[in-house]
């Protein structure tokens, strides 16, 4: 019975990660079913349908496309079978109360004239910006990011040391920047994409250049449907693979008998067996919610949980617009006039920042199927900070006020959008966010990427408590963010395999260990009874010993 659940692997959730999981343990041999409380798959990566138009509630970009490609190339299928992909260039266009603006692109040409506009003379060093961004994002992930290593000193003791400087991680992003460029819009941009990470610029570590030289080196992409067509695409190759995925069935608590896992129960009292369980779940939520433990491993997994650095909350607003929003590409983000009192608020002080940042993306500037003929699909994203840090808080009413902040940059800033033309809303708080996927404390991203929160520092993909429960998603190794899940779908399949062939050897060592015991047994027999019959006066012995005697 043992022998059969080990083979059987039950998966909590059906996001990115767990869809990703299930495959690669599917091609290891394993019997995957992925239980998803939501009527359809995609976690986060979600879908709004509305009056023609098509939302995507959480990513709105895709980057690293050759991590799927490797995901389906594992499975002898071509990616591009199953999902298109429409390059989204220039990419990012960043925005500022006194009217300057900065564009990202993958055409290193188009990059290095966009830095000479905003700093004169910076071409030179934005070059030597990119080569070593370049240099650092190799290694990163040839050596750091798409491994499980548990012990840090492994886990460092990889790099050479040139490549150990070469990180940059005992200075600061912003300080790294500040490296090559001196303009303030420059580094504002470049460094904007430590919120998402769970930081400032001002405290995480260097090594994050990666994250804006990664989306100009690998570009940036909308799946043609949007991004939940790349959803799609990996649920139908899971579902040719044989993975059985039922959706709209809510996992009440993942079983355990006697330390290891038993399987896992659903809502209404429906219970599967299994020797494996991945969650994907965010991992706080699974350890303080989930797992049926004892009181002891209930309290350890609320202190662990209070102890993680997790990233902000959103408030996303999902508006279908009447006509085109002229002036508006695919993907705006408007920075604060004072950048560092935004981080401030939201990560200190625990308020919604006064001088907020925000995000508009307009999809269908790209691909304009994702609206009616002639209108605009428009998805905002503005930080708060998680529901724990601003306890009591009316989240109707936060919203509210950054909707009302939202059109007022507008105006100020000449985007041709006003609210009268929004004929169809949806807003998710960050206590929908938790509702809807069970993020914990609402926050949008996951665990943070802080120095102490990365690589071996980071939960790790199994309970070192619970045998045969591991995690997959955000706020495991490596990280956030649509590729990163799918990486770590990747690791936990290997921590698996890797675990069950340790058994394995165990086993046969113990089997060894068995055989040879009986060895032992039969010779420690075969001498008693030589000793038996050397006192025997009958025995061959016991004539020898006659014989001495
Ligand atoms: C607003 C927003 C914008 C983002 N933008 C980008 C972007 O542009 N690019 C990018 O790459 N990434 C982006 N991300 C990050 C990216 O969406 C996530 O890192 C990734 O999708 C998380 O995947 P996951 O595997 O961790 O699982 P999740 O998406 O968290 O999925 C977990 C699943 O578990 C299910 N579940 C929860 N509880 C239960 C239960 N008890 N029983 C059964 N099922 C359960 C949930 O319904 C969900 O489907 C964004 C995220 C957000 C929120």
């Amino acid at each position: 019975m043992r022998a059969t659940n080990d083979r059987r692997v039950a998966i909590v959730g059906g996001g990115l990660g767990g869809l990703a999981a299930g495959v690669r343990l599917r091609l290891a041999g394993y019997n995957v079913t992925i239980f998803e409380s939501n009527e359809r798959v995609g976690g986060r990566a979600n879908l709004i349908e509305r009056g023609g138009f098509r939302f995507d509630t959480g990513p709105s970009l895709l980057n690293y496309p050759w991590v799927f490609e490797e995901l389906f190339a594992a499975a002898g299928r071509n990616f591009r079978d199953y999902v298109r992909l429409l390059p989204v260039d220039p990419s990012i266009t960043f925005r500022w109360e006194d009217g300057a603006r900065f564009q990202l692109s993958s055409d290193a040409r188009r990059f290095l004239n966009e830095c000479e506009r905003l700093e004169p003379g910076s071409s030179p060093a934005a070059l030597a910006f990119l080569r070593d961004a370049d240099a650092k994002f190799r290694v990163a992930f040839d050596k750091l990011i798409c491994r499980n290593e548990d012990s840090p000193a492994r886990w460092l003791g990889a790099l050479t040391l040139g490549e150990l400087r070469r990180t940059a991680i005992w200075r600061s992003f912003d300080r790294e920047l500040g490296r090559f460029f001196r303009s303030r819009h420059l580094r504002e941009a470049l460094g904007s994409y430590a919120m998402y990470l769970g930081g400032s610029p001002y405290q995480l570590p260097g090594v994050f250049t990666i994250l804006p030289y990664g989306e100009m080196a690998h570009g940036l992409w909308l799946p043609e449907g949007g991004v939940y067509a790349l959803v799609e695409g990996v649920e139908r190759l899971a579902r040719e693979l044989g993975i059985e995925i039922r959706t709209g069935r809510r996992v009440a608590r993942i079983r355990t008998e006697g330390g290891r896992v038993a399987g896992v129960e659903l809502e209404g009292g429906e219970s599967f067996a299994s020797g494996v369980v991945v969650s994907n779940v965010d991992l706080p939520t699974t350890d303080t919610e989930l797992v049926e433990s004892d009181e002891g491993f209930k309290a350890r997994s609320r202190r662990r949980a209070a102890r993680t650095k997790m990233t902000p909350g959103v408030v996303t607003f999902y508006w279908g617009v009447r006509g085109q929003v002229e002036g508006l590409g695919h993907h705006t983000i408007f920075l604060p006039e004072n950048y560092r009192a935004a981080f401030d608020d939201l990560l200190r002080r625990g308020r919604v920042p006064r001088d907020l940042p925000f995000y508009v993306s307009a999809p269908s500037q790209t691909d304009p199927g994702l609206a009616p003929p002639g209108d605009t699909a428009v998805f905002v994203l503005a930080p708060t900070p998680t529901l724990g840090r601003m306890p009591g808080a009316d989240w109707r009413a936060e919203a509210d006020a950054i909707r009302t902040k939202i059109f007022a940059t507008f105006a100020r800033q000449g985007v041709a959008l006003d609210r009268s033309r929004v004929v169809f809303e949806e807003v998710y708080t960050p206590e929908d966010w938790r509702r809807r996927f069970g993020l914990y404390d609402g926050s949008a991203f996951g665990a943070a990427h802080t120095l102490g929160q990365v690589g071996p520092f980071r939960r790790k993909n199994f309970s070192a408590e619970i045998e045969g429960l591991y995690y997959v998603g955000a706020s495991t190794t490596p990280g956030t963010g649509m590729p990163m899940v799918v990486l770590s779908g990747k690791l936990v399949a290997e921590r698996i395999v890797s675990h069950a062939e340790g058994r394995a050897r165990d086993a046969g060592s113990r089997a060894g260990a068995a055989r040879a015991a009986s060895r032992v047994g039969a010779v420690n027999a075969e001498a008693r009874e030589d000793l038996r019959r050397a006192a025997s006066p009958v025995g061959g012995a016991g004539r020898s010993v006659g014989r001495v005697r």
